[in-house]
């Protein structure tokens, strides 16, 4: 972990503009085009990046194309993308501090979390894929004598990768690490508020030794840029994390364009189910605050309802509320902090509107509920507990990301299965119990990609995470997302 005093010699530092990466280039978008680049700290200018236009995103993509098709990358040795990869990650880590600071001036996670959820997972991430790809090996199909069936894998060729804005580096590298080290070419879209630590990383590849014109970066408007990445006749698949709306967006373009394929992880409103039987209350209660109030709620795996027995629900929820406020809210530069800062005005405005929305039908609201340390300028929320959420309310069904518990009750494992499963989201949920028999049924009946048990969050980079129903379709982490990023192509071959 960091030191206070190296932290604080970097929380002023100038920071410059962002610019476009293209074919091994740094560029300004056609016309000179910027965004300024709000820290959510103390709501000031930090910076600019670059507003890509269309003809930016051709450029890059026309750049991914020819790194493709010439085989610079993908012509090379598993064994040759890897060292290079490994390198990449060498080089995050040397840097981590000028990185974790940079990235949480720019997005407001509290640095403690940014410091392992950023760059430790992004050194992680890079290197567990590196060390992978020259492990992976084709198959001989089982056929009869007389012909032989190979199963080569291949990259799939130009990837498009959109990416949010809570977690850039940790879920950006989901992305990239897989895809560059399958051999594909990429044109990353980073979010507008928060682009400025993929940037940086996308310099340190380069200084690693990836080839021009292999990852490329434009940033900007979604509706811009990101729009007219989705609408390329030229990449042949799109990845990207975000909103469910955003998502829609990708499928449709997907189909207006090439019919890429579009892979989605669109987050969730995930159940956190306590049982009577859950054992240690006040343990399972801090570990439940943590799964909601830590990044300021902005995590897509977020237990953000809590589903709780009605025997143990007084005491549970007084517990959990007990641990919310005792949480540190406030400037995500100290090492103390336990939830920074939410990540712009907008969306404080949008967790606000969800609040005053479930008073008005008819939930309580018992712990915080409205914006804090205004004269910071920075936009910050207190952890904020709503009780009596039903079924019909917008809370209970819509994600709201930001530090904002649903607190509903339940009578027997019927109905929490049947209140946990009632969202048209599946990303994560969370099981107390210590019945054994009762947390595999629940595993088995609660619709989603992860369930935990005893615990909330924190699955590593080894198990997959995707969602069911409306959280989306394929899976970031583990060996699966090769998945996405390699195409399988048969021989047939007569003896
Ligand atoms: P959030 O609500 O979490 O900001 P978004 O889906 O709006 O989620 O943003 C996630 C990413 O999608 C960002 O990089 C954003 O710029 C991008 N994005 C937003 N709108 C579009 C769009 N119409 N087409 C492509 N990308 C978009």
């Amino acid at each position: 972990m960091f030191d206070q005093a190296d932290i604080d010699a970097l929380r002023t530092r100038d920071v410059s503009p962002g610019r476009l990466l293209i074919g091994g280039a740094w560029k300004d978008a056609r016309g000179g085009e910027t965004l300024d680049s709000i820290s959510p700290i103390d709501g000031r200018i930090l910076t600019t990046i670059a507003d890509a236009t269309e003809a930016d995103v051709d450029d890059a993509v026309a750049a991914a194309r020819a790194a493709f098709a010439d085989r610079r990358w993908s012509g090379q040795a598993p064994a040759a993308r890897k060292k290079i990869l490994l390198r990449w990650a060498d080089l995050i880590e040397a840097n981590a501090l000028d990185l974790t600071v940079l990235g949480v001036r720019d997005n407001g996670t509290e640095i403690a979390m940014a410091a392992k959820a950023e760059v430790g997972s992004a050194v992680n991430t890079i290197r567990w894929y590196a060390e992978a790809i020259d492990k992976i090996y084709g198959e001989i199909a089982p056929t009869a004598d007389a012909a032989l069936g190979l199963i080569h894998r291949e990259p799939v060729g130009v990837i498009g990768a959109i990416v949010p804005w809570n977690f850039p580096l940790m879920i950006g590298t989901w992305k990239l690490a897989p895809t560059l080290a399958a051999g594909n070419s990429v044109v990353l879209k980073p979010a507008e508020t928060a682009s400025l630590t993929l940037l940086r990383i996308s310099e340190l590849a380069l200084e690693a030794g990836l080839p021009e014109g292999v990852l490329n970066v434009v940033t900007g408007r979604g509706a811009g840029c990101g729009q007219a990445l989705s609408m390329s006749m030229d990449v042949d698949a799109l990845v990207f994390t975000g909103s469910g709306a955003t998502g829609r967006r990708l499928l449709e373009a997907s189909a207006k364009s090439n019919l890429k394929r579009v892979y989605l992880e669109l987050g969730g409103k995930s159940p956190n189910i306590v049982f009577d039987d859950v054992g240690d209350i006040g343990e399972a209660a801090k570990v439940s605050a943590a799964g909601i109030f830590r990044n300021s709620g902005q995590v897509c795996v977020a237990g953000s309802r809590l589903l709780v027995q009605r025997g143990v629900a007084d005491d549970f929820v007084a517990a959990l509320s007990e641990a919310a406020a005792r949480m540190r809210v406030g400037d995500p530069l100290d090492l103390a902090t336990q939830s920074g800062a939410v990540n712009s005005e907008p969306q404080l405005t949008q967790i606000l509107d969800f609040v005053a929305g479930a008073e008005r039908e008819g939930a309580r609201v018992t712990l915080g509920g409205s914006r804090i340390m205004q004269d910071t300028g920075g936009y910050y929320m207190a952890p904020t507990v709503i009780a009596d959420v039903a079924p019909e309310h917008r809370l209970f069904r819509d994600e709201v990301f930001g530090p904002v518990l649903a607190v509903t009750t339940f009578e027997g494992e019927d109905e929490a299965v049947r209140l946990a499963n009632a969202t048209d989201y599946g990303l994560a949920a969370g099981v107390w119990t210590q019945n054994l028999g009762r947390a595999h049924r629940m595993i088995r009946a609660v619709q989603a990609g992860v369930v935990h048990v005893n615990t909330y969050g924190g699955p590593d980079i080894t198990v997959p995470l995707g969602g069911v129903k409306q959280s989306g379709n394929g899976h970031d982490k583990s060996l699966h997302a090769f998945d996405k990023y390699v195409d399988l192509k048969t021989a047939w071959i007569k003896l």
